[in-house]
Order: structure tokens, then sequence, then C-alpha cells
């Protein structure tokens, strides 16, 4: 298979990844293959140890995988050289760390927190990181603290910071983790400008199903796989009330060939056994095998 720059912002395939410690292997992904379009927004979502964490950092540049292909913005990541990897994650993705606070030096002001980046490769625009502040509403907030904002303002700061470079790509490991609902609510709503104004590709991560409300795609993650596929039927997001939005689920076909079912579907089959799959009238029929 060739892997020539595509038009998707993300391609994994059979990605693999192994944590090996002193004296246990922890495979925390295993097989998984992931496409998302330019443009997108998406949510992936899984329980704890799913292996969220370890997919975003790969996505991220941070790790590289143990065996498969990670393709972002076109380009290989791990066949990148040093100064070409800085570049990518500098440029090309923002990053929004499952731990809130390492988001911001907490020593620097929200401000020089969103210079940062900029500083990364030289040359510093003032004036277009306080507009991203106010951009997230944090605009009369530009000189607090880390420990001066709350924890939904923390991740505002959060987004400004890995907004500063425009990257194409943004990704954030469970940024409502740790604030309420209603809160969880703003700033997917935020996510959501970013999307629709500034064009950008964002994935999130998250254990919280809430989420998938406020994204047109939710993929599930269990066992360092992803799972089937939720496909939002209404497009105006931020004009109807949450209840009222609907998933259409899908199976996924991967590149390799291999058929997630949908979850629904698959209740009242015995998962791990054979199952039998005929065509008739040109569709496919799934039934356990006897
Ligand atoms: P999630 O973000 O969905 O909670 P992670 O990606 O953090 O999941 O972890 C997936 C699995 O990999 C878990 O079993 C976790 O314990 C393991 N794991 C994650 N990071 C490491 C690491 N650096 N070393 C060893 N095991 C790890
Ligand atoms: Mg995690």
């Amino acid at each position: 298979m060739s892997f020539e720059k595509t038009g998707d912002m993300i391609v994994c395939d059979n990605v693999f990844k192994i944590y090996k410690t002193k004296d246990v292997e922890v495979v925390a992904l295993q097989g998984l293959a992931l496409t998302v379009e330019r443009g997108e927004m998406m949510a992936i979502i899984g329980n704890s140890g799913s292996g969220k964490s370890t997919l975003l950092n790969l996505l991220g540049g941070l790790d590289t995988p143990s065996a498969g292909k990670v393709l972002v913005d076109g380009l290989e990541i791990e066949k990148l050289s040093q100064a070409d990897l800085k570049r990518f994650k500098t440029v090309t993705v923002g990053f929004m760390w499952q731990n809130t606070a390492r988001n911001l030096i907490p020593y620097l002001s929200t401000l020089d927190n969103v210079m940062l980046p900029m500083r990364l490769l030289g040359s510093i625009d003032r004036d277009y990181a306080r507009s991203l502040l106010d951009y997230v509403g944090l605009g009369s907030k530009e000189k607090r603290k880390l420990f001066e904002l709350s924890g939904g303002e923390q991740q505002r700061a959060a987004i400004a910071i890995a907004l500063a470079n425009k990257p194409p790509l943004l990704l954030a490991d469970e940024p409502t983790g740790a604030v309420d609902s209603k809160t969880t609510a703003d700033l997917l709503k935020l996510f959501k400008r970013i999307s629709v104004e500034l064009g950008t590709t964002i994935v999130i991560v998250t254990h919280d199903r809430f989420v998938s409300s406020f994204v047109d795609r939710v993929t599930s993650m269990c066992d360092g796989r992803v799972g089937s596929e939720f496909i939002r039927r209404h497009y105006d997001l931020l004009d109807i009330p949450f209840q009222e939005i609907s998933h259409e689920e899908y199976g996924v076909l991967d590149r390799s060939g291999r058929l997630q079912l949908p979850q629904s579907f698959t209740e009242g089959i015995n998962r791990g056994s054979r199952v039998k799959i005929t065509v008739e009238d040109g569709k496919a029929v799934i039934t356990p095998a006897e």
C-alpha cells in the first residue's frame, strides 16, 4: 500500500503501540485504523485505559508507533528529521494535555503563555496573541496566571495557546475532564466555533459521553482499537438543544478489510465466535455460525 500525501488530515493504518516496562508489556493500541478528514470535528470516546492518550500522543508527534503507519497532514511522523518534527509539533498541531496544569507555565501571564509557542518559531505577534485571548473569551484576563484562572478559563487559555501558531490540527486530550457540565458545553461550543470559523480539524478524546452531542462524528474506542461510528444527522449544531441531536450508528470497514460492526448489531451474537457472512439480494447478512 502506498502512503502518498492524501487529502485526509489523519490516516492511521494498523497501528500498534506496545509499552515495555521491566516485567510487563502493555499493548495499548492493537491494529488501530482511523481516518479524519480535513476540517472535521470529531470525538473519540472510550473508557480509561482504552488507549486514547496513547493515540493522541502518536498523532501529536510526541511518541512513535511500535508498528503501523501514522500520517498527519500527509506526513509520516516517524520518518521526519529532528528539525521537521520540531516544526511539526509547533506549526502543524496544537496540543491540549490531559493534565490541565501542564498546558500553562504557572509563573507566566496568560498572554505570555500564548506567545510562548510563537517564541519557539522566532516570530512573536503580540496583537495576534491578544486577539486569540479575546476570541476564547479571556480578553480581560491576559495578565492572570494559572492559579488566578478557573478550570474553564484554564482550558480556554490552553485552547488559545494551542492555536498560537495557527495549526491546521487541534488535538485535545480530555479537555472537559475537570469541569462541570455547563463549562463542558461552553468549551465544546468554542471548539465548534473554531472548527467552523477557522477551519481547524479538531480531534477530542474523552471518556465523557456527553461530548458526543457536540460533534459531527463520534468513534468509540475499546482495547486499543476504534469501534463503530456515530454520525450526526443535524448540522446546525449551535441552534439545536442537545436532547434533539441524534447520531446514526455505522459499522466501519478498515483499510485492511476488517469490519467493525455497530454495537447494537452485535447484541445477541456471542462475540469472539465465528459468524457467517452471506450476500442476499446484494446485501451482506451476518449470522452466528452453528
Ligand atoms: P486512556 O488515555 O484511554 O486512559 P492510555 O493511552 O493512557 O489510555 O493507556 C492505555 C494503556 O497503556 C493502559 O493500560 C495504560 O496503563 C498503558 N500505558 C499508557 N502509558 C504507558 C507507559 N508510558 N508505560 C506503560 N504503560 C502505559
Ligand atoms: Mg488518557
